[in-house]
């Protein structure tokens, strides 16, 4: 039976006869049904017009996405360590060549995941390299296709390996995670944030939504709660949620003035920061 893969964003439910009567993620506030309505893939299908392709933003990270766009658009990071490598969130399209070449890497230690809009096709990952996929208890209700492979983890920091660490910072989606490596940057550090800090469009600035597609913002308090969270890592470069958001450099401090930018917007006081 085919494990169906919602065209909208990308999440994989578990095997069935017929494809899946909604998708869940798609009905919720912080995603959408496109106006043509819901249609669902397969991975041979997907694969079938679809490749993956690869960026390396600096030594040791490597951007993944699937051409043409497909779904939100989202794009992985394969963070290359000396004691292993992590997949930083998930894209849907898993094939042949991406294998390959990852196993060429060395394979993968660990997946982690930010949010459910990056869950997409995580248990086909997780069966590939034969390794965990790392989620935040706290939106277990969004897993749409359970598997063994996955961990649940509480609490506000998980080590993944050393000079990795995934921070919840909630927001976004209670669960929001993003990931830190200590090594990345040279040094300075590195923090995949996702769209749990999202890197604007110009590149200058942080932001943060509740729901990117219908603008819904998140309050002072969850936004405070973020800078608190990334309070005790050190970083320089901030890797967003698409291939070209990017903060190259000086990014502790973009957060820090993007924090006072959006208190100020939300409290009614633009300018002011
Ligand atoms: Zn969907
Ligand atoms: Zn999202």
């Amino acid at each position: 039976m085919p494990a169906f893969i919602c065209t909208a964003c990308g999440t994989q439910y578990p095997p069935s006869e017929a494809p899946p009567p909604q998708c869940t993620i798609c009905e919720e506030e912080r995603q959408y049904v496109p106006p043509t309505g819901q249609s669902w893939t397969t991975l041979p299908s997907l694969g079938a017009r679809h490749f993956n392709s690869f960026r390396q933003h600096e030594e040791g990270v490597i951007g993944i996405g699937t051409q043409p766009n497909f779904a939100i658009g989202q794009r992985a990071l394969l963070v290359c360590t000396p004691h292993g490598n992590v997949l930083w969130d998930c894209i849907a399209l898993i094939d042949a060549a991406t294998v390959t070449l990852i196993k060429g890497l060395g394979g993968l230690k660990a997946i982690g995941i930010s949010h459910p809009h990056f869950y997409t096709t995580m248990v086909e990952w997780s069966r590939a390299f034969d390794c965990p996929v790392h989620l935040h208890a706290a939106d277990r209700e969004w897993i749409m296709r359970p598997d063994a492979a996955i961990k649940l983890w509480e609490g506000e920091t998980l080590p993944l390996l050393p000079d990795v660490t995934l921070i919840r910072c909630g927001g976004h989606f209670p669960g929001g995670t993003v990931l830190h490596w200590g090594a990345g940057a040279r040094g300075a550090g590195v923090l995949c944030s996702a769209d749990i800090a999202t890197v604007t469009t110009d590149r200058k600035f942080l932001t943060f939504m509740r729901s990117y597609p219908n603008f819904i913002p998140l309050s002072a308090r969850e936004v405070e709660a973020i800078a608190a969270a990334l309070e005790p890592f050190a970083f320089d470069v901030i890797y967003g949620h698409f291939f070209d958001r990017v903060i190259a450099t000086g990014a502790r401090q973009v957060l820090k003035v993007s924090v006072v930018r959006y208190l100020a917007a939300i409290r009614g006081t633009p300018g002011t920061g």
